[in-house]
Formats: C-alpha cells, structure tokens, sequence
C-alpha cells in the first residue's frame, strides 16, 4: 500500500478538486485483502507506538475532518484499538465553550497538542474555524481569511518540535451519508448518535465543498500534509488511514534509549546468563 500514501496526499503547491476524487474509490483492493492490511498494521502500531513512547523524542499528531456520520469515530475504533491507552489521546473538538471561546482559537488546540512519546488524535480540530465558522459566518470573512496561514504556522512550530502531523480528510459521498443516517435511525444502539443538526448542515453541503477545497488546498504543506481518504468503503477507509501511520512513524526511525545505568551496577541475582548473572550459574 506504499504507493497509496503518495496518491492520496494533497501536493503542496498543485490543486487537488474533490469531485476529481471518487469516494467509494479502493484502489483494486479487495476487502479481505484490506482487512488483513489493517490487522498486520495494528500490531505493527503497537510495537512502534512502544518504541514512540519510549524514545520520547516525538509525538505524532492525527488530525480527522470529516462532515456528519463521515467516519471519524469508526475509524478511531479501528485503526488506533491495539494501542497502549497510555501513549495515546484523543481529543474530541465541539462548539468552543465560553473560556475558549475568549482565548485566540488555536489555545484549546495547543493545549491538546500531544507531548513528544505520544499520539494525540484530533475528532475535528482547528480546521472548523475555517470549516463551519465560514460556512455559518460565525465570523467575517476578513477573519477567517487569515487563518490558513496561521494554521500553516502554528503546523510549522509543532513540526519544527518534533511534533509530526498527519491530517486525513474522511471523503464521503452525499449518498453515503444519507445512508449512514438512515442507519443510525435503524440502529438503536446509534440512535444517541443522531442530531438535528446532522440534517440541518446536509443543505450546506456545498458550501461544505467549497470550504473543505480551501483547506486541504490551502494548508496541504510538507511539513503537514493533508489526505483525502476515499471513505465510502470503510474497510479502504481503515486501511489507508492505517497505512499512512504506520509509514510516518517507520519514516522517524524510532529507537530505545541506552539504559540510563551501567549494567554492572545492577546485583548479580537480577542479571541473565548473557551478563554472567545469576541465570548462568
Ligand atoms: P460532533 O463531532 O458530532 O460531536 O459535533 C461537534 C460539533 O461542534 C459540530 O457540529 C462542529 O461543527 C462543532 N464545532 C467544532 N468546533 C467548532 C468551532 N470551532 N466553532 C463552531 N463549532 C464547532
Ligand atoms: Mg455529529
């Protein structure tokens, strides 16, 4: 699945047009084949999210945008269950509350960035302030204008400390979404899942559109790319995100600290064979 990440990513600099993209794309793979990606990529997590945790000199942060019922929460389950809860958090981001809506809009986001050991998961972050804030006019255009370039500043001073940043956006079709709520309305174990709201911001889908191409075109950068993930098929879904994340931390070359004590210092009776210890006798 190499290739894919590279398919997948919004080039800095060149335009990627949504509409070009089709949502229930799988790129020939097949769901069994997708299905074992996912299960080898898990373990492959977990070793590497040790090794992350341990190492201490970075923390990856995910960043997941997606409109309603588009997939975030299904793919936080998926890709990140295996993991050692410690070394990992999940942000969710909703309307601001009062506090932070009185503090500049990236202090609850910074606030949340992950500690170098860690992987911190965004479920909606500071792209709705340039998301459903423009899409409502929740603040004049002179303001919500600025804020891509802030937005590639604030990436650039995480990832200039050790910060990484994936950003995925969760790309489903306006059928798909239809039918996802018709399901939650079916399942009563989803009906909590279900808001008015949801059906009140399907008329914005356009204007969605619009906003979400700015974005990811905007502030698809090198240091912080963006993914649009084809997410109709939610086995694809998983396995691209999963892939993807895997890629990023096997690119940081992750490695166990030295011991912070000599080995000699250590009684003889906790030492192996291997140190002529207590094993070898
Ligand atoms: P959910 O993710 O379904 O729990 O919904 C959270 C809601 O909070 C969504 O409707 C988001 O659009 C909204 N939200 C998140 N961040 C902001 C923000 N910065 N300004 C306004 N609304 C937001
Ligand atoms: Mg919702």
């Amino acid at each position: 699945m190499k290739n894919l990440a590279r398919e997948l990513m919004v080039r800095p600099g060149k335009k990627t047009d949504l509409d070009s993209i089709d949502p229930a794309e799988t790129f020939g793979f097949k769901k069994e084949e997708a299905a074992a990606i996912v299960a080898a990529n898990r373990a492959r997590l977990c070793e590497l999210q040790n090794v992350l945790y341990a190492d201490r000199r970075f923390a990856l942060l995910i960043v997941l945008q997606a409109l309603d019922a588009g997939g975030k929460d299904g793919t936080i389950r998926h890709v990140m269950s295996g993991m050692n809860p410690q070394g990992c958090e999940v942000t969710s981001f909703k309307v601001p509350s009062v506090e932070e809506s009185e503090h500049d809009y990236l202090w609850r986001i910074h606030r949340a960035v992950p500690r170098r050991g860690m992987i911190g998961i965004f479920n909606r972050s500071h792209y709705e302030e340039v998301l459903v804030v423009r899409v409502h006019n929740l603040v004049e255009k002179k303001v919500w204008k600025t804020r891509y370039e802030q937005i590639n500043e604030f990436e650039r001073l995480l990832t200039e400390n050790n910060i990484h940043i994936l950003k995925f956006y969760l790309h489903t079709s306006k059928d798909e979404q239809r039918e996802r709520f018709i399901q939650r309305l079916q399942d009563p174990m989803a009906h909590w899942k279900v808001s008015l709201a949801d059906y009140k911001e399907r008329d914005y889908w356009d204007e969605y559109r619009v906003a979400y191409h700015d974005a990811l075109n905007k502030c698809s950068t090198k240091h912080a790319p963006w993914y649009v993930i084809p997410a109709d098929r939610k086995w694809f879904r998983n396995a691209a995100v999963s892939q993807i994340i895997v890629d990023e931390l096997e690119s940081l070359k992750l490695r166990y600290p030295k011991p912070s004590i000599e080995m000699d210092q250590i009684p003889d009776e906790f030492r192996g064979s291997e140190h002529g210890g207590a094993r070898g006798k």
